[in-house]
């Protein structure tokens, strides 16, 4: 039969990861710590699993779960999501993304995305039966272009799909833009689904603009987080998406058929740890440093340092390196850098449909200290 997704191979996360281990590079190219999530997050979920905990959850999620997602984002952003109809726990935020897609998207609707964009979304859109609009951010400074967004909306439009921090710029958006998105689509039925795994690391004294702190965002949003990045465990798999109540519906009736529920003793063992905001509120801080870290190191090399303001992915610029490098493309790039340096990064055209020739790269920060002193000194050396 012909394939659902013709035009897809294997993610460019794999690959690249495959050839950092294949080279024993370092590798700062797929987005995850090389560090060990907190020993008292580890011991809750093995409480959990010991206090017999094995069995299936609830479909939304565990209750006292949800009650702390709903906390927490209540007391940073001041939107009152309802735990029982309003929030619902995924594997991951890449389930969803992908649901609420599902859910709301019928065969025909367009969806808008802004470029560069995280991986999944365009085969999310393509396996709703969706048709993807990509916008543009601006090439330097990747903030959102509003009159391009408002060209962009027509009859046909079901969802605008933003991200910040964002994956893979690191840029952060304002209070103010917020404010526009919300005028943009203020007497449509467009809805959003706003990625939000970043939320927790943003940077220089900046704060997230979750789009739960404007009512009239939060009423036609799915928000979108995972705790594989704020708790530093990507390998559990666990998020979880935040709507109001007619939302939530229609993305549980989905749910309810596509995973059902999630891990059950990771969702007590992170209910349990939840209570302390300390380590979220700690993130921003703790990733500052790295941030910082690397960014001077990276000061003495031949790349050309894009702003970092969040995530925890620095974008550089080789096109002054080295005039054979200047003229790879970004992927031959990653594939030099991997086997001839011994780090590995990822391409930014990865992240466009149609590709890119920009000289920008991806480096993932969320490694030990001499992770990143180790990958600096053979940047170095280039
Ligand atoms: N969205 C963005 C922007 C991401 O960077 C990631 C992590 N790769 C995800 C979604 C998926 O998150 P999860 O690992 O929780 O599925
Ligand atoms: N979010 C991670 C990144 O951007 C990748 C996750 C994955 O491998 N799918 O690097």
């Amino acid at each position: 039969p012909p394939s659902r997704l013709p035009q897809l191979g294997v993610t460019v996360f794999s690959v690249m990861s495959a050839l950092a281990q294949q080279h024993q590079a370092v590798n700062l190219g797929q987005g995850f710590p090389d560090f060990d999530g907190d020993p008292a997050l580890l011991d809750a979920v093995d409480a959990a699993m010991r206090a017999g905990h094995n069995q299936y959850p609830p479909m939304p999620g565990v209750p006292a779960l949800r009650q702390a997602i709903a906390a927490k984002i209540e007391t940073l952003y001041g939107h009152a999501y309802h735990p029982d109809t309003e929030i619902t726990v995924t594997a991951g935020a890449t389930q969803g993304i992908l649901t609420a897609l599902l859910a709301v998207v019928h065969p025909g609707d367009e969806v808008i995305v802004l470029e560069p964009a995280y991986d999944s979304y365009a085969p999310n859109i393509a396996l709703a039966g969706g048709v993807r609009v990509p916008v543009p951010l601006d090439p330097q400074t990747f903030r959102p272009d509003f009159d391009r967004l408002r060209a962009a909306l027509t009859p046909r439009t079901r969802a605008i799909m933003i991200n910040s921090p964002h994956n893979p710029s690191g840029a952060v958006w304002s209070a103010d833009e917020l404010r526009q998105l919300a005028e943009l689509l203020d007497g449509t039925e467009v809805l959003v689904i706003s990625d939000e795994v970043y939320e927790h690391m943003v940077y220089d004294g900046h704060t997230h603009q979750s789009v739960s702190r404007l009512p009239e965002l939060a009423a036609r949003s799915f928000v979108v987080s995972s705790f594989g990045k704020t708790y530093h465990v990507t390998g559990w798999k666990i998020g979880y998406v935040a709507a109001p109540a007619p939302l939530t519906a229609e993305f549980r009736k989905v749910h309810q058929y596509n995973v059902f529920s999630v891990n059950s003793a990771m969702q007590h063992g992170i209910a349990a740890y939840m209570g302390d905001p300390a380590p979220y509120l700690g993130l921003s801080d703790f990733y500052q440093r790295k941030r910082d870290r690397f960014r001077a190191g990276l000061a003495e090399s031949g790349f050309v340092l894009r702003p970092c303001p969040g995530s925890y992915f620095q974008c550089v610029d080789y096109a002054g390196l080295r005039p054979d490098l200047a003229a790879l493309d970004d992927m031959a790039m990653c594939q030099w850098l991997t086997r001839e340096i011994g780090v590995a990064a990822i391409p930014l055209s990865a992240f466009y449909g149609g590709g890119s020739d920009a000289k920008l790269i991806r480096f993932c920060f969320a490694k030990k200290d001499e992770t990143l002193d180790l990958a600096l000194d053979r940047l170095k050396r280039i």
